[in-house]
């Protein structure tokens, strides 16, 4: 029989070679697999969902997240967290003029992204003044909502305008009153860990099915006679609809998130819920996990003897957490007083047990 072996020391040699090599990890590539292989991973087989008609909203695919379906707003809240002010109106969504911007409660980075808007009828106002709202990726980067049927407005501030930067590149608006789609492939932007800018967003929109915006990118956040420069974020924020005065009605919005960002779905808990899983855990051979709350996130002090790394917790749930810089994860076992006995934390596809000390 073997002789338990101390896991920690392999723990952080794995944990040092993964941060020595993550910087040179490159994205898979088709050269990764040969032609045809059989073994190469299929995609996962989802219900595709059914398109939306004049009178009737579509089905959203099976693994998107539904932002609204008609029947309530609880995905939704004000910008100040509050009640959101909108009104569902025979299944349909409508801005109350002066109600404020309305927000998603789970936040969202690159993805896909489906809205059916309608301009109100018969149309008031002109330019900017006529059915305007607005869809603010990350809060942050709008695609511009407007009545842009007959209604002349600027070019970067028509229907389907990336605000301010980039006019779609024809206008394939509907007369108001009827029913107009979005379909958004968003990109978010990436900053390096001293905040400076590595890609900008990337912004593909389809009007009503036409090519309206092919990748488009943003030089920084939306701005009214501004062009601000890009100021680093986090990698998923809320998603927010615009209240500018007009009563845009909203039906059948759906996001599909994409690639990594899918799988780092973080939620945000309280920090009653966080402070019972801080201490100190013992994973033997003289190695430690220290647990600390410096701010909003725990954090994960990974020790051994001359050796310590640090790494904010993210929530998957309340006793589930991710490191987002590498692929570790950490699972508390808790007690009915909400604190912990145990966590068991996944480095390299190895599972370590640290028990908590007193
Ligand atoms: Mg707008």
């Amino acid at each position: 029989m073997h002789a338990a072996r101390p896991c920690l020391p392999r723990l952080v040699a794995t944990l040092s070679l993964l941060i020595v090599l993550l910087p040179s990890v490159r994205a898979a590539s088709v050269f990764d697999w040969r032609q045809h292989d059989w073994e190469r991973p299929r995609p996962k087989a989802i219900d595709p969902g059914t398109s939306s008609t004049p009178d009737k909203p579509g089905k959203a695919p099976s693994d998107a997240v539904v932002l609204f379906d008609g029947s309530s707003l609880a995905g939704w809240v004000s910008l100040d967290g509050g009640e959101p002010k909108w009104v569902i109106r025979d299944g349909v969504l409508e801005c109350a003029k002066g109600s404020g911007y309305i927000r998603t409660v789970q936040a969202f980075g690159d993805c896909q992204l489906h809205v059916e808007w309608a301009a109100p009828t018969p149309p008031e106002g002109t330019s900017q003044g006529r059915g305007n709202s607005g869809v603010f990726l990350m809060g942050l980067y709008e695609v511009q909502v407007l009545d842009s049927h007959e209604n002349r407005t600027y070019a970067d501030g028509q229907a389907a305008a990336l605000y301010g930067q980039h006019p779609p590149l024809v206008n394939a608006s509907r007369p108001p009153g009827q029913w107009q789609t979005y379909d958004i492939v968003f990109t978010r932007p990436r900053f390096d860990e001293q905040g400076q800018l590595l890609s900008p967003a990337r912004v593909t929109v389809l009007h009503n099915g036409v090519l309206v915006q092919h990748e488009s990118e943003l030089v920084g956040p939306t701005g009214w006679l501004e062009r601000a420069p890009y100021r680093a974020h986090e990698n998923k924020l809320p998603l927010s609809l615009q209240d500018h005065g007009n009563p845009v009605r909203y039906r059948n919005l759906w996001i599909r998130e994409l690639g990594r960002d899918a799988q780092d779905q973080e939620i945000t808990l309280r920090t009653q819920d966080l402070d019972p899983l801080v201490g100190r855990y013992d994973a033997g051979g003289g190695a430690s996990l220290t647990i600390t709350r410096p701010g909003a996130l725990l954090h994960a002090a990974i020790a051994y003897p001359g050796k310590s790394m640090s790494f904010p917790l993210h929530a998957r749930s309340k006793d589930a957490f991710f490191i987002r810089s590498f692929d570790g994860q950490l699972t508390f076992q808790r007690r009915p007083d909400g604190t912990a006995d145990e966590v068991i934390f996944r480095i390299g596809g190895e599972d370590r047990r640290g028990k908590r000390q007193p």
